[in-house]
């Protein structure tokens, strides 16, 4: 009765088409909405989602391989900072408006289910598990400022919980840069350059850390993350989890 009512008064809808959603359900999306996600590797209770199959990704950025093969095509014969990156789902239409609602609409809640489902993913990769601190991509502060969060740190926060991995806020942006959205995979490299900072350079020595971030691109930004835990703070190895991945 109580469900009920709640919902009347405080009617929840999918965060894509914006149908009415039962009341019970912790589910953001409808399900028709939600089989339109599609997974880098299964970890849903849904027999109709659509998944890359499990183990076809690049090992190095994690980008699906329907084909096979160990490295894509940018990550070959390279060397790169950031040594992986996992992500849980592709950026379709219907989690790109998930994650548009979580940054622009103010849909702090959407971090508890987006950040549950980071978790489940992050259990199917067998190279993440020997993570030993959280570090989430900063925003700079004017952006934080005017957004009211930032809701990487707000996903690594459910990450936190659920792992029981230390959450660690020793980076942070510096340069207020442009959002990379709009800009070239070059421009996105020099974007990023000395953008972040680190403030303790003692507290991830030979540490294995993972940053957490809402999409992922071309990785330009990891990368550089990457770099300064590396150079300045000597991690010794830098993952990523992203909750998108742009191809
Ligand atoms: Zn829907
Ligand atoms: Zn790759």
């Amino acid at each position: 009765m109580l469900n009920y009512l709640l919902h009347f008064l405080f009617p929840r809808t999918c965060g894509h088409c914006h149908r009415d959603l039962v009341s019970q359900t912790q589910n953001p999306l409808c399900p028709t909405c939600f089989e339109q996600l599609q997974l880098i590797v299964p970890f849903l209770d849904s027999a109709t989602i659509s998944f890359a199959p499990q183990n076809l990704y690049c090992q190095r950025c994690g980008i699906p391989l329907p084909h096979g093969g160990a490295h894509c095509h940018a990550c070959r014969g390279k060397r790169f900072f950031c040594d992986n990156i996992r992500s849980v789902f592709l950026f379709t239409p219907p989690l790109q408006s998930l994650i548009h609602r979580f940054k622009y609409e103010d849909r702090k809640s959407l971090a508890q289910p987006l950040g549950e489902w980071m978790g489940s993913a992050f259990k199917q990769y067998p190279e993440l598990q020997d993570t030993e601190i959280l570090i989430p991509v900063p925003l700079h502060a004017q952006r934080e400022k005017k957004r009211g969060f930032n809701q990487s740190h707000l996903l690594a926060a459910i990450h936190s919980q659920n792992t029981g991995l230390p959450l660690s806020k020793i980076l942070t942006r510096i340069k207020p840069t442009p959002p990379q959205v709009k800009l070239s995979k070059t421009q996105r490299i020099e974007n990023v350059q000395e953008a972040f900072e680190l403030h303790d350079t003692e507290s991830i020595k030979h540490k294995k850390v993972l940053l957490i971030d809402d999409v992922c691109t071309t990785g330009a930004t990891l990368e550089e993350c990457a770099r300064v835990l590396r150079r300045k703070g000597h991690a010794k190895k830098v993952y990523a989890l992203t909750l998108a991945r742009q191809i």
